[in-house]
């Protein structure tokens, strides 16, 4: 039966909880342990209602060098295709997505606890990371220098081999495809991993992948956790380069598995703690919805659990009581549960950010919102809701302010000089990105220049050019991905030098 029709008729049915098979050499089928211990296999479950809805396998190490096996195979031909036959098997995948956009998004939407909306856009970012690389790699161009008319030299580049792609569970799809779609359009061949939590868009792409005819091997999918599955993965000493998005500690995690292999490509996008800067200009009257709106989306958007969301607010002092009023009064209209907040991915992640909230509580944290549980029907009684919080009064060296609560939970904190704020905004073992609201143009430029993260929104959040370079500073990671920074990842890059 084919996984897409498969899947269409249990959303409908609703039948068993079905195992999820690893997709490997082009086809679906159990790893080796799947007969093992059912300590071998996952559940995974509905966050929206707390109910299991699917289990996966943990596949262990055998499993896992059967699939980097199967992509080692199909390397030397798939690296020889020209980049029309990619660019045209990659265009064929994402119209197959558009195709097939509502079963994602309904699938991403039970499967990681967010609004059918928010998945609606995630899905269709997906599709155009394969439209964007199917179109990239047709426009390349290789620099050649003559030098003195004594050598031509040009750069050559060719793909880098197998890959280990592995994704967290907030944008299960997105992030994925977005180190699927480059890693296949550069030539290399790949071992994908998902995050355990959210891995049901996963097996659903590899039905994707057979309709538009990646040859067998060129994209393997397995399920499991980190510890196990992830581990072998990333560690096999056939594995050229590893592409990862998840947390600073498995960064280093991974950093240390692989130390020894010097040449093996590392890509790590990691956690944040990304400032917003209120300054008084930006609540003038003219841009004041703008402000507040573009603040509440960086907190809020898919319950906070964007690495990109700013989660420490600083205001200038001047307006400070304004805004934390209007703020809160905007957040408790616009950011309703059920409407545009999803339920948090797991019972592990809410448990964390309960944790905290506790800790406000604690610690005599003011509550703006979020003071009460939310009300839930019986239905939703054991599911994963956190309503939207908001809080001020929260000490510079609180556990809340340091630490990724990756939540809907958001600190605002007045400043009184810009310097102050960019030492305030600074002043994090992370840098991934930074929201800076202001109307003075050389501010915008003065600040921008001196925050440290890997990307700055003026009056913006999320606005995205996928060639632009995506990527963090200090411990939010290394190397950057999209466009010709991709690129990088996925290539070897040699100069030659021809006598003239
Ligand atoms: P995580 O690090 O726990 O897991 C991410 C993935 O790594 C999962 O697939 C997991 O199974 C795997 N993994 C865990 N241990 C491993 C190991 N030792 N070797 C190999 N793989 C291993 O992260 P998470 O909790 O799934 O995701 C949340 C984190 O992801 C947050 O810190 C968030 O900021 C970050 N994130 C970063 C970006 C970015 O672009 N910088 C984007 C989204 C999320």
């Amino acid at each position: 039966c084919d996984t897409l029709d498969k899947a269409s008729s249990f959303i409908t049915s609703h039948s068993s909880p079905f195992l999820l098979h690893n997709f490997v050499g082009g086809m679906y089928s159990a790893p080796h342990n799947s007969s093992a211990s059912p300590s071998q296999h996952i559940t995974s479950f509905e966050p929206k209602t707390g109910r299991p809805i699917y289990t996966l396998p943990c596949t262990q190490t055998d499993a896992v060098e059967e699939a980097i096996r199967a992509a080692k195979s199909a390397f030397p031909s798939w690296s020889k295709t020209t980049r029309a036959e990619r660019s045209a098997i990659l265009r064929r995948v994402s119209e197959l997505l558009q195709e097939n956009r509502e079963l994602f998004a309904i699938w991403e939407s039970i499967d990681q606890g967010k609004t059918l909306e928010r998945a609606r856009i995630e899905v269709d970012r997906a599709i155009s990371n394969f439209s964007y690389f199917s179109t990239f790699i047709l426009h390349e161009q290789t620099a050649a220098r003559m030098v003195d008319g004594v050598a031509l030299t040009y750069e050559h580049r060719s793909p880098a081999g197998v890959f280990a792609l592995i994704s967290p569970w907030n944008m299960p799809l997105y992030l994925l495809t977005w180190k699927i779609a480059p890693c296949l359009a550069f030539g290399c061949t790949a071992v994908a991993k998902p995050s355990e939590i959210t891995s049901m868009t996963a097996f659903l792409l590899g039905g994707i992948f057979q309709r538009a005819g990646v040859p067998p091997g060129v994209i393997n999918i397995i399920f499991g956790d980190g510890a196990t599955t992830g581990a072998a993965l990333v560690a096999s000493p056939l594995i050229n380069g590893v592409s990862f998005t998840g947390g600073t500690q498995t960064g280093i995690a991974i950093r240390r598995l692989t130390a020894h292999q010097i040449g093996k490509h590392l890509s790590l996008e990691l956690g944040g703690k990304n400032p917003t800067l209120v300054f008084a200009d930006s609540m003038e009257p003219s841009v004041r919805d703008r402000t507040i709106r573009v603040a509440a989306m960086a907190a809020f958007e898919n319950q906070g659990e964007i690495c990109l969301c700013g989660s420490r607010i600083y205001v200038e002092k001047s307006v400070y009581s304004d805004f934390v009023r209007e703020f809160t009064a905007y957040v408790k209209q616009k950011y309703v549960l059920r409407e545009t907040v999803g339920a948090v991915a797991s019972l592990q992640h809410y448990d964390k950010i309960r944790k905290y909230l506790e800790l406000a509580v604690e610690q005599k944290a003011t509550f703006h919102l979020g003071s009460a549980p939310p009300a839930l029907s019986e239905n939703e009684a054991q599911g994963y809701w956190i309503e939207p919080t908001i809080l001020t009064e929260v000490a510079k060296d609180s556990a809340i302010q340091i630490d990724e609560i990756f939540g809907p939970v958001v600190t605002i904190t007045p400043f009184d000089s810009e310097q102050e704020a960019v030492q305030l905004a600074n002043d994090s073992e992370y840098g991934l990105a930074a929201i800076l609201l202001t109307t003075d143009g050389a501010r915008m430029r003065r600040v921008g220049e001196q925050l440290e993260a890997g990307l700055v929104w003026v009056n913006c959040w999320l606005v995205r050019e996928l060639g632009t370079p995506f990527g963090g500073m200090k411990n939010s990671g290394t190397g950057r991905e999209g466009g010709e920074h991709s690129r990088d990842v996925f290539t070897v890059l040699r100069t030659l030098h021809l006598p003239a």
